[in-house]
């Protein structure tokens, strides 16, 4: 897909006397990346030379297409024990700032403040200390109930952790019964850095690297996917970053269950490392890159707006990254930590950051299957759901229409 046998001779031409020729060909070969090769591109100066080969491989794999979903952030409580000195959005119970949604009070929620359809809810929040097992079963449930055909990707790694032992069960029990509510698939937060030495510093409660892995593998066992992600910018060596990047391509050979890779930049303020200095966007663009091409067996990396700015996201369709997240309705978890983007983009505003990008917008669902919308914008088909059909079935709330339709609904329910 999208390079001729003359533009990849052309590729190799251009890295003939560059030390990064032996890479080239590897990539060019679909050869697998070694840790050494990692280090070499995260050390690289040839910085063009780098975003360059990120796109051909990410060309290859996915031509001209920029990837994004039309999805909404629920975020039912901030309130969380762990303490985390990298986190600046959660608080102690007592602390002002903290908030827990009762289940109805979250369904309502996620019913509110659609710029448009949207076809997946992203559900996440703080290991509450006293919340009962059956209040995580109950709200996807109910949300189950209210938005059928609407992707529910719910629950880091870190909170099934949480809930298993707030439940006292076993890790497969949790997720097979919260699967059986309703998540249809597990965000990839948590992830942080794998290496304990990092974590130690920046997450010290937090559960280990190795558990968040055996986590994902039960998930993937059982049919559940989910994303993976890698906090960068905090403490963290190159070496750590790569065998970050390492073990997810080692979990991905085995399972096979993770949807995509998303790089996350570390935004200091507000956090006990206020005192560090965030990233910058050569550095972002460049972990996108080296991501782009150790992760062979991984189909998506994603750019997340978000954290590195719609301006940079854009440049990143072009230096590796093939998605940008989602329009992320009422994002708060970065904004905390002093983001400076939107708190959510229009699907119209995403298409347009896409093709100012120059490339071809694809609204996709939890499948990457291409989301049907009649001319007003309404969804008929997505995550393999007819909403048409839902639609006769249950004409009321959680049917992805316009915002003034599910007030609308809301309101007579
Ligand atoms: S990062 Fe997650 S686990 Fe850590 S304090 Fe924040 S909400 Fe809690």
């Amino acid at each position: 897909m999208g390079w001729s046998p003359e533009g990849v001779n052309r590729l190799l031409e251009r890295f003939a006397s560059s030390p990064l020729a032996p890479i080239v060909r590897k990539v060019v070969g679909r050869e697998r990346l070694s840790p050494g090769d990692g280090l070499v591109l995260f050390a690289t100066r040839d910085l063009h030379g780098l975003f360059a080969l990120a796109n051909f491989d990410r060309e290859r794999r996915h031509g001209n297409v920029g990837y994004f979903n039309v999805n909404r952030y629920l975020n039912p409580t901030n309130l969380c024990w762990v303490d985390c000195g990298l986190c600046a959005w959660a608080r102690k119970p007592g602390v002002s700032g903290g908030y827990t949604m009762a289940v109805e009070e979250a369904v309502a929620e996620a019913a509110s403040g659609w710029h448009d359809g949207i076809t997946e809810l992203h559900i996440v929040g703080g290991l509450h200390p006293t919340l009962p097992y059956s209040y995580y079963i109950d709200l996807l449930s109910a949300l189950r109930e209210r938005f059928q055909g609407v992707h529910l990707k719910a629950w880091t790694m870190v909170e099934l952790d949480w809930i298993a032992r707030v439940g006292k069960k076993t890790i497969p029990e949790t997720i097979a019964e919260l699967k059986a509510a309703g998540m249809d698939s597990c965000p990839g937060g948590g992830a942080e850095i794998f290496e304990k030495r990092v974590r130690d510093v920046i997450c010290a409660n937090k559960i280990t690297g190795e558990e968040w892995l055996a986590i994902a593998r039960e998930c993937h066992r059982q049919g559940v996917k989910t994303n993976v992600t890698m906090l960068y910018g905090s403490v963290e060596t190159a070496a750590d970053r790569i065998d970050h990047l390492v073990r997810i391509r080692e979990m991905q050979d085995e399972t096979k269950g993770f949807l995509g890779f998303i790089p996350l930049a570390f935004h200091p303020e507000g956090t006990q490392f206020a005192n560090l200095r965030a990233a910058g966007g050569l550095e972002d663009l460049r972990v996108i890159a080296v991501s782009r091409l150790m992760l062979d067996n991984l189909d998506h990396v994603k750019a997340y707006w978000v954290q590195i700015g719609e301006k940079l996201a854009e440049i990143a369709l072009q230096t590796g990254a093939d998605d940008l997240v989602g329009t992320v309705t009422e994002e708060t978890i970065t904004h905390a930590a002093g983001a400076k983007t939107e708190a959510g983009l229009s699907r119209l505003q995403m298409e347009k950051l896409i093709r100012d990008a120059g490339r071809e917008p694809f609204e996709r669902d939890a499948f990457y299957e291409r989301v049907v919308r009649d001319e007003k914008g309404r969804v008929l088909q997505a995550n393999r759901h007819d909403f048409t059909a839902s639609s006769s079935a249950a004409p009321s709330v959680g049917l992805p229409a316009h915002p003034s339709e599910i007030d609308a609904a809301i309101a007579s329910s």
